[in-house]
């Protein structure tokens, strides 16, 4: 899920919500890429406090309580995503591990070096990469871990379409080899990254997509919003269906030194 730099008002984040939450995810990613980033965690069973930042309906969350025993805040700005994952939270048994907050990640609750990890996919960019590390790193202890997926360049030189549409929704998308800089410039080691394969984007997210509108479109008829949110989602996948293999996203895991 992205959002353009526009403000929005209730309505329109109800519309927007009530399309993301009639998919599975509301981003690129997997089980898998979750699992492997978690298996570059070295003392996993020593990780007591993570935060998970956007946490949308909680697909990562839900995994990060089952692969660990840590107390989980879950962090997000919509209430309904974070009702969905408290219902998914109590059905599997996780109900007094994960905790939901609705809150910006712009102004964390956090105490200073209280957290063991910080997690977040598909999610930093609303904060900003570079922002997000610099300004989350001292909420966590150090030696602490945080983990980020994040919209990354495969290609040398983009072609213009796709650059212009990314410098559009997203500037500080760039190479690894710039984001690795920027973490290490933030006082963090780099622990890991690898690229989430199309199937990420593909499979676990944009096949949804096409199913939603239906509901959504008859229950949102004549909704600007509604119509915009559906031209703009067929937009992007157009988009990636052409140029997927000259972008996508990378999983950074780094250590705060
Ligand atoms: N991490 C989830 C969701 C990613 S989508 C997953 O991988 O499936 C990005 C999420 O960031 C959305 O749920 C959106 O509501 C949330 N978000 C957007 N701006 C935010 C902000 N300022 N603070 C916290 N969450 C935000």
């Amino acid at each position: 899920m992205s959002t353009s730099g526009e403000s929005i008002n209730n309505i329109d984040y109800n519309v927007i919500c009530q399309f993301f939450l009639s998919l599975n995810r509301q981003g690129p990613g997997s089980k898998e890429s979750t699992l492997r980033a978690l298996s570059l965690i070295e003392n996993l069973s020593e990780i007591k406090n993570i935060a998970d930042l956007g946490c949308g309906t909680g697909s990562p969350t839900l995994l990060l309580a089952e692969m660990t025993s840590a107390q989980i805040t879950a962090l997000d700005l919509f209430p309904a995503f974070l009702s969905r994952l408290n219902d998914n939270a109590k059905q599997m048994g996780f109900g007094d591990r994960i905790k939901t907050m609705q809150r910006s990640m712009l102004e964390l609750p956090f105490e200073d070096e209280s957290l063991d990890m910080i997690w977040s996919e598909g999610a930093i960019y609303n904060i900003g990469f570079k922002k997000g590390f610099v300004e989350w790193k001292r909420f966590l202890k150090p030696g602490g871990y945080i983990a980020v997926t994040d919209a990354t360049w495969f290609r040398r030189d983009p072609a213009p379409e796709i650059f212009e549409f990314w410098n559009n929704s997203y500037p500080e998308i760039d190479y690894c080899d710039v984001k690795c800089g920027q973490i290490l410039d933030a006082g963090y080691e780099v622990i890991g990254i690898f690229r989430l394969p199309q199937s990420c984007w593909s499979v676990e997210y944009y096949s949804h997509v096409p199913a939603a509108p239906e509901s959504f479109k008859s229950k949102y008829s004549g909704v600007e919003t509604a119509t915009e949110l559906i031209g703009w989602m067929e937009e992007e996948m157009r988009l990636y269906a052409k140029y997927g293999e000259t972008y996508g996203y990378t999983f950074y895991i780094a250590r705060k030194l």
